[in-house]
C-alpha cells in the first residue's frame, strides 16, 4: 500500500522477484485491459482518468480471476489491493478459500507534496493519462478517504509494515527487506 507515487509498482517487483511469486498489479491489469479495448478496460478507463477508483464488484472479481491463476498458487503479491474496507473484506474471503493467508502488508509512506512532484515527472517519461496534476490531486483524495483507513485494520491485525519510502530505489528496497526480515539477493 501507498499513495500514488509512493512507488508501489516498483519496489512490488523486486519483493515478488525474490520470493519467486508474481506480482498482481490492479492498476497493470486495468491499463492492459484498456490498451487492448476490452469491454473491463472500457468501463475502467472511465473512472481510471478521472482518479477515481475502478467499483469494487470489478475489480474483485478481476482479482479473483487472476489469483485462481496457477501461477499464483505458491503464493502472491497484491500492489494496489485492496484499497477500499469492501475489498479487505472480498479478499479475506478469496484467500479463505484458496487457503492462503495475508503474511504482511508493506506501507509506503512519503510526503503527498514530493509525491505531486514524482507523478508529474513520472507522466514526461511514461505518459500515463491520469498523471496531469488535478487527478494526481483527485488520486491523493481518494486514496486519504478510502484507502488510508485500512493502514488502522492491518495494523490491528499485528501484520502491517510501515516503511519510509523517500529516497533511492534500491535503498527503499533495503528498507522493504529489513523490515520483512528478507536476506537480500547480490
Ligand atoms: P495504480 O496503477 O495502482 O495507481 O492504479 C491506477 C488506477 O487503477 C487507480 O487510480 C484506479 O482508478 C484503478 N485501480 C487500481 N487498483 C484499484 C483498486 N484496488 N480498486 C479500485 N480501483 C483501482
Amino acid at each position: 500500500m501507498g499513495p500514488p507515487g509512493a512507488g508501489k509498482g516498483t519496489q512490488a517487483r523486486f519483493v515478488a522477484e525474490h520470493f519467486g511469486i508474481p506480482a498482481i498489479s490492479t492498476g497493470d491489469i486495468f491499463r492492459a485491459n484498456v490498451s487492448q479495448g476490452t469491454p473491463l478496460g472500457v468501463e475502467a478507463k472511465r473512472y481510471m482518468d478521472a482518479g477515481e477508483y475502478v467499483p469494487d464488484e470489478v475489480t474483485n472479481l478481476m482479482v479473483r480471476n487472476r489469483i485462481d491463476e496457477p501461477d499464483a498458487e505458491p503464493g502472491f503479491l497484491l500492489d494496489g489491493y485492496p484499497r477500499t474496507l469492501a475489498q479487505v473484506t472480498e479478499l479475506d474471503g478469496m484467500i479463505a478459500f484458496t487457503g492462503h493467508q495475508l503474511d504482511a502488508v508493506v506501507v509506503l509512506t512519503v510526503d503527498p507534496e514530493e509525491l505531486v512532484q514524482r507523478l508529474l515527472q513520472r507522466a514526461q517519461t511514461d505518459g500515463r493519462a491520469d498523471d496531469t496534476e488535478d487527478v494526481i490531486r483527485r488520486r491523493q483524495e481518494v486514496y486519504a478517504e478510502q484507502t488510508e483507513p485500512l493502514i488502522g485494520v492491518y495494523r490491528e491485525r499485528g501484520i502491517l509494515v510501515e516503511v519510509d519510502g523517500v529516497g533511492e530505489v534500491d535503498e527503499v528496497t533495503a528498507r522493504i527487506f529489513d523490515a520483512l526480515d528478507v536476506v537480500p539477493q547480490s
